[in-house]
């Protein structure tokens, strides 16, 4: 048992391709995706795997990890 608790979001180096503003990472207890910090608009994370950076390989390597 951990006494780790992953944070629920994570400001990744990614852009919105709608508005250009920092994307975030966020988990709900079932799936993390991606959100816009201007826009709001929520993304699928499978659209930015080929992107993906070291924010958003460390958080979802604790997502999963947390997963039991
Ligand atoms: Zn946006």
């Amino acid at each position: 048992m951990s006494f780790f608790f992953a944070p629920r979001q994570a400001r990744t180096t990614l852009v919105c391709p709608l508005c250009s503003e920092v994307l975030d990472i966020r988990r709900t207890c079932h799936e993390a995706y991606m959100q816009c910090s201007g826009c709001r608009k929520a993304f699928p994370l499978t659209q930015f795997i080929k992107q993906m950076d070291e924010v958003m390989e460390e958080f979802l390597e604790r997502l999963y990890s947390d997963r039991v």
